[in-house]
């Protein structure tokens, strides 16, 4: 059993604002948003990041893509769009240790990204 902050979230250990929940994944409000729709789609399973993804892993990257459609529509950033990101590693930022996925909509954004 994992101890890092999204298992605990999963676990219902720490508090969050869910937004969806099923048997493999979970997706919750960011805690610090960086656009007005900034949702994180987790695998319940702890997976580090996408290179620890294994041929068994691929059905639940589908789920989690189907559910993000899901969620652009209840949001209505299914038309004025929204941009997916999974950072991974040190050079990409990446703060937590649990795979997730940010679902980021509601304003125009740029890029490259920073
Ligand atoms: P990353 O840099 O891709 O690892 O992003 C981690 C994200 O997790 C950041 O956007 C944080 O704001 C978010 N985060 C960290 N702790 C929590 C928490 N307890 N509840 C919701 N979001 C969190
Ligand atoms: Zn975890």
């Amino acid at each position: 059993m994992s101890d890092c902050i999204f298992c605990r979230i999963v676990r219902k250990e720490i508090p969050a604002e869910i937004i969806h929940e099923d048997a493999s994944v979970v997706a919750f409000k960011d805690i610090q948003p960086q656009a007005p729709i900034h949702i994180l789609l987790v695998p319940k399973k702890h997976i580090g990041r996408v290179m620890d993804l294994k041929p068994d892993d691929m059905a639940l990257v589908a789920d989690i893509h189907k559910i993000v459609q899901a969620l652009a529509r209840k949001f209505t950033l299914h038309e004025s769009g929204f941009r997916l990101v999974a950072n991974n590693g040190s050079n990409a930022g990446q703060a937590v240790d649990h795979l997730h996925y940010h679902l980021l909509g509601g304003r125009k954004m740029g890029w490259p990204p920073g």
